[in-house]
């Protein structure tokens, strides 16, 4: 018989017991779900335009911002109560307020003592302000969704997908958008190709994307905002968004206190088992600051969970994760990119396809689709798939099991396409653009 009150105390949401903000995270508040709202939101700009070479005559279209918040606000306050009752019929008590680690088997949650045979610390992060002079002035993501107004002018600082996306939304609402990056290009860590593709497609729908662009200070004048650059230039604008990356949410948690290691960065540093230094407290999800993506904090719970109550799992795989961006055009993309695939294997071929896809020879717009399969071609393996494209995310995500299942180019070649689709493309191209023994020969 256990002599704690519980088998496991969880802090953090998705399967959450302590809950100090919002049922459903960052993800269904403040992240995807209200982006992805937003994203929509923002396409309707670009669908009227397309209309009118499809006969369409469409009138004089207007953009109500407080309209958008009021439904998405709606939509969220749904999901909130359907994840809070979804714990109640589990049968988890819901201990509303800040909890923080007392020790390895005790938490306290606005004074109420709480022990339980194992911790699971599931914080999540926040959004990570640099130290500069008039950071005050700063929006960061979280404020995004809560504006009062739609702002003419928006400065986005940051090379990362959330700075991306949110270039697209206000772009795509009608605000005049310049997005300033300190790096050469942004999102790191996509394949090349991507990564050029997009922003030129993101310059060509008028957002003005600055490469090796720091902040040095922020100043506010009358009703806007100066940004004043490490070159001397100055950006007189209505909104400043930091999208400078993420911090692990373990400040102030008693984390240190109770033994368990963090790195440097803040993030709990777990095993392949999600065990901090003290065995009883786990941690998954964005706070570990290993993939921070709803679909692995959930699947990293769901591990954790059979790991402690169920049948040994097998170990936790993080390979061909497929994930998207919500930028316009969307980005989907899985497995290895071209540079990674190159480190790896000897000989990579690469296909790649770009092309106006069929609904734009009558809409009259410029955005083109990129698609980029990566194969080893000792093997024939399909090591990655990426595109830049309409419906990048959900097309990926059909090839993502086709790559975890190891699929070969010849069987991608043997799929029969969906005509006319952009999508037949990923089965219907056979001539590699590099082939695999070409550059070593060369
Ligand atoms: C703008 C934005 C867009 C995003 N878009 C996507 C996307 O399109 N796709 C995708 O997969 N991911 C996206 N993400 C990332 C995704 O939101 C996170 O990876 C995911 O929410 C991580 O889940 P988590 O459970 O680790 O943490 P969270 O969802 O952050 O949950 C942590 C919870 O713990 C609570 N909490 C923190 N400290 C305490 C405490 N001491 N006591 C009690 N409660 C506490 C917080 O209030 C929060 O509710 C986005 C993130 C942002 C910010």
């Amino acid at each position: 018989m256990s002599s704690f009150d519980y088998d496991l105390f969880v802090i953090g949401a998705r399967v959450a017991v302590a809950e100090d903000r919002f049922y459903g995270g960052t993800c269904v508040n403040i992240g995807c779900v209200p982006k992805k709202l937003f994203v929509y939101a923002s396409h309707f700009a670009d669908e009227f335009h397309d209309a009118t070479g499809f006969g369409w005559q469409v009138g004089d279209a207007r953009f109500d911002w407080k309209r958008l918040v009021a439904n998405k606000n709606s939509e969220i306050e749904r999901l909130n109560g359907v994840y809070e009752r979804l714990l109640k019929n589990a049968g988890a008590e819901i201990v509303d307020g800040r909890a923080t680690v007392v020790d390895g088997h005790t938490v306290d949650v606005a004074g109420r003592r709480i022990t339980a045979a194992h911790i699971l610390v599931a914080t999540g992060g926040r959004p990570f302000l640099p130290q500069i002079p008039g950071r005050e002035h700063a929006a960061i993501s979280d404020d995004m969704f809560y504006l009062d107004r739609l702002p003419e002018r928006v400065v986005v600082v940051g090379g990362g997908y959330i700075a991306v996306e949110f270039a697209g939304i206000f772009n795509g609402l009608g605000s005049q958008v310049i997005q300033l990056y300190r790096g050469p290009h942004f999102l790191r860590g996509f394949d090349e190709d991507l990564r050029h593709f997009l922003c030129d497609e993101m310059r060509k729908k008028g957002i003005d994307i600055r490469f090796n662009a720091t902040v040095a200070r922020i100043e506010k004048r009358g009703g806007e905002y100066l940004a004043e650059l490490e070159n001397g230039t100055e950006i007189a604008t209505d909104l400043i968004l930091y999208a400078t990356g993420r911090v692990p949410n373990t400040e102030g948690l008693g984390l240190a206190q109770a033994g368990v290691r963090l790195a440097e960065n803040g993030a709990i540093q777990v095993d392949g088992q999600f065990r901090t230094s003290v065995p009883s407290i786990h941690a998954i999800g964005d706070v570990i600051d290993r993939v921070q993506l709803t679909p692995v904090a959930l699947a990293e719970g769901m591990w954790l969970a059979r790991h402690l109550f169920g049948e040994a799992p097998a170990p936790f795989d993080y390979d061909d994760i497929p994930s998207a961006v919500f930028s316009q055009p969307t980005l989907g993309t899985v497995g290895l990119t071209e540079a990674q695939a190159r480190s790896c294997y000897a000989e990579v071929d690469v296909y790649v396809s770009e092309f106006r896809a069929l609904k734009h020879t009558l809409s009259g717009s410029e955005e083109r689709t990129l698609m980029k399969l990566v194969v080893d071609r000792t093997s024939d393996r399909v090591l990655g798939a990426h595109m830049a494209g309409p419906d990048a995310g959900e097309i990926v995500q059909g090839l993502a099991i086709a790559i975890k299942m190891g699929a070969t180019k010849a069987q991608f070649d043997a799929t029969i396409g969906i005509h006319p689709t952009a999508a037949e493309e990923f089965v219907t191209m056979r001539e590699p653009v590099i082939r695999g023994g070409d550059e070593a020969a060369g």
